[in-house]
């Protein structure tokens, strides 16, 4: 049952379709040798064939066609041993071959099933319709001469994969949810960084609407949205924009609109009667591309444990709670330091690791993740190291320090980057477990309070906390908590 939304005349239901863009990671371009570096100056990473001069032929790229398949593999699709390049036919000034090679009617990848997770914890089953590769274009550069449109080539012949999905969401969180899932994917397969500020990763979103259980209704496309926040303002203002259209007697043209940051909506960028005819056919310089199914189990062989797999291990084997799992799965970089921190802090406290997932777990996703956010810096800028880290937990794991005073070494770390044993050195934060010690501290307040000892005596228990606190006072919170209680109980009701 999919969500409803509410009009003038009566309930309306969402349908929305997401194709997402992600460029391939490789070292030289789709079809030619040129380098694909982002930021390099324009023009600088720029072949013969990406310039489209007469008689350059395209040479497939096998590495781009790896990463194409890994993706599939990741998104568990199936795999086409057998695709077909084609032209796609249009002019345009950053589009030297006056054709964009492209895949239409076989693909690389076909059919597959993406699963995501909603924030009330249901799940959702996403089809994916097949991933194609294609060549990305040049840019246009129009802010550069107040009179002139510059073009840069860098990007043009970079490979991307055109990832389309099943016209089976339904809500912006749905679409959102996908993006995000497809982005955590490519880039736990390391098929796409999924930078989507330098346009590594950015998607055309579909939008219709109908009443529930009727076909599907026109739908319009919006080009090129780089966020996913955009994605869900888009999805949120075509339902609102489309329902209104229809409840005031009006029709929705099948358009491609562009989204607006400044009003978070959208307007009409061409319509389908201004469409293109890309002609597409075969491309005759390339022959079909073939591999083996030796090919695919190699790869497929060689793929590393991809988010879902890890979020279902950290919870069974590791005993940390899902929420917590799914915090740190949800980026690559974060469940990376939380496992290379795990292991380092078994190492060198030399527990095991299933105990010690839950404590390191919550130390990443409260303290670190509390500290680098106040930052506003992420995982991968750190000021705190893993072996830093480490040796905080295992302070805290061997009784050295309390849980307290870790925080407070954690404050001092980050402001002066010294490792934890030399602060708890320096400023004297060892915790005092010495029985003797504290004993004698214990005789000392109860002497000095007999009244409240008497109180405590005649059955006001809650008197406990405050011989604890005494204790702590004194010691400045170094005392050993576990050892106080196991004194003081005994001393309080002899
Ligand atoms: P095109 O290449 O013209 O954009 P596709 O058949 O490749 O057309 O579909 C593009 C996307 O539109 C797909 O992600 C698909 O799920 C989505 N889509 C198709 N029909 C609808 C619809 N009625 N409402 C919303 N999305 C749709
Ligand atoms: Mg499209």
């Amino acid at each position: 049952m999919s969500k409803l939304y509410p009009g003038a005349t009566g309930n309306w239901e969402a349908v929305i379709g997401l194709e997402v863009h992600a460029q391939v990671i490789s070292e030289s371009k789709l079809f030619s040798g040129s380098a694909t570096a982002f930021g390099a100056e324009p023009n600088t990473q720029v072949s013969f064939v990406c310039s489209a001069q007469p008689g350059m032929l395209p040479v497939i790229n096998q590495e781009c066609v790896r990463q194409a398949v890994r993706t599939g593999l990741a998104m568990g699709c199936q795999i086409n041993l057998r695709s077909v390049f084609d032209r796609k036919n249009y002019f345009y000034a950053d589009l030297p071959q006056g054709y964009q090679i492209s895949q239409f009617k076989d693909p690389i990848v076909g059919e597959g099933i993406v699963n995501i997770e909603l924030e009330d914890g249901s799940n959702k089953d996403i089809g994916v319709e097949r991933l194609h590769l294609e060549q990305d274009a040049g840019k246009s550069m129009h802010d550069q001469h107040p009179t002139m449109t510059y073009v840069d080539l860098n990007r043009s012949g970079v490979a991307l994969m055109e990832i389309v999905s099943k016209p089976e969401m339904s809500t912006p969180e749905e679409a959102a949810e996908y993006f995000k899932k497809i982005r955590s994917l490519v880039r736990y397969a390391g098929t796409c960084d999924g930078n989507m500020d330098q346009g590594s990763m950015r998607a055309d979103v579909n939008v219709s609407v109908r009443r529930p259980g009727e076909e599907l209704g026109t739908r319009t496309e919006t080009k090129n949205v780089n966020s996913i926040r955009y994605v869900m303002q888009v999805v949120e203002s075509e339902i609102r924009r489309q329902i209104d259209v229809i409840e005031d007697g009006g029709r929705i043209n099948q358009e491609t609109r562009l989204f607006e940051v400044a009003t978070g909506t959208t307007r009409t960028m061409r319509s389908k009667e201004e469409a293109h005819d890309y002609r597409y056919f075969p491309d005759p310089d390339l022959l079909p591309l073939e591999f083996s199914q030796q090919f695919v189990d190699d790869l497929a062989k060689d793929m590393p444990e991809l988010s879902d797999a890890k979020k279902k291990r950290f919870i069974s084997d590791l005993h940390i709670t899902p929420y917590n799992a799914g915090v740190l799965v949800a980026e690559k970089e974060s469940a990376d330091y939380f496992e290379a921190l795990l292991s380092a802090t078994v190492e060198k406290s030399e527990k095991p690791t299933s105990e010690l997932g839950s404590l390191v777990s919550n130390w990443v996703t409260g303290d670190l993740f509390g500290a680098l956010n106040k930052l506003g810096i992420g995982i991968t800028s750190s000021p705190v190291s893993i072996s830093h880290a480490a040796e905080l937990l295992s302070l805290q794991i061997d009784g050295t320090i309390s849980g307290r005073i870790a925080k407070e070494v954690f404050e001092n770390m980050l402001e002066s980057g010294k490792s934890p044993e030399i602060i708890v050195e320096e400023k004297g934060l060892k915790q005092v477990s010495d029985t003797g010690e504290i004993e004698a501290m214990i005789d000392e307040i109860l002497a000095n309070n007999v009244d409240k000892v008497e109180e405590y005596r005649g059955g006001k228990s809650k008197l406990f906390g405050f011989f604890v606190g005494q204790v702590m006072q004194k010691t400045q919170g170094k005392a050993n908590p576990q050892v106080v209680n196991q004194l003081l109980k005994p001393k309080l009701d002899d």
